[in-house]
């Protein structure tokens, strides 16, 4: 029985939250989603997904309300999309606070302006996929404990760090629950 949270401060939260509760139900009947505005809230958590949005935004307030504090303390497993990813890694272009989970350097913004937003079909873990990229974040630079999901033309667009994993497009946007299945079963493994 686990406890799934979706971080609420910022973002397309409710996308993330339908799909983690569709992908949630062909795991386990007994799991649930909640959303996560506080660190009360975050240590209830089992594993924890942040959306897009903006991410020395999400940055900020992730420090402001205690929720870093209590990812990092209690060792959540953390999925992040597109801002979500930004705030995983270890270094990026800009000056913001991130959660620093995953050893990776990332560049923001990696493929231009929010009207260069595009839609692609992607591999990841073997299967095609539709990536959505909004302001989308790449990675540029991976340390060895890193393992890259998902390439596109060149660029690395998904990955995973022992129980951390992150994407620069969007999987909350589409009706495919592969990759939040895939999140849930690493968190499965952690709560074992
Ligand atoms: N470009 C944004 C950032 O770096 C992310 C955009 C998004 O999440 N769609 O914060």
């Amino acid at each position: 029985m686990l406890t799934i949270g979706i971080l609420d401060l910022q973002g397309d939260v409710s996308e993330h939250f339908a799909l983690t509760s569709r992908a949630l139900n062909k795991i386990d009947n007994n799991s649930t989603v909640i959303t996560v505005k506080n660190e009360h809230e975050a240590s209830f958590c089992d594993g924890i997904i942040i959306s897009g949005g903006e991410s020395t935004v999400i940055g900020k307030l992730l420090e402001k309300t205690g929720i870093k504090k209590v990812i990092i303390s209690e060792n959540i497993p953390v999925f992040g999309t597109c801002a979500g990813m930004v705030l995983l890694a270890s270094e990026t272009d800009h000056d913001q606070p991130l959660l620093n989970l995953i050893d990776m350097k990332v560049k923001r913004n990696a493929f231009g302006r929010q009207k260069e937003s595009f839609e692609e079909e992607i591999e990841v873990l073997e299967e095609k996929f539709t990536g959505i990229f909004i302001r989308a974040p790449v990675v540029v630079q991976v340390g060895e404990e890193v393992a890259v999901l998902s390439i596109l033309n060149d660029k690395i667009i998904a990955v995973k760090q022992g129980m951390h994993m992150a994407t620069s497009f969007h999987p909350e946007l589409t009706e495919n629950t592969r990759l939040h299945e895939y999140f849930i079963k690493e968190v499965l493994k952690c709560v074992e």
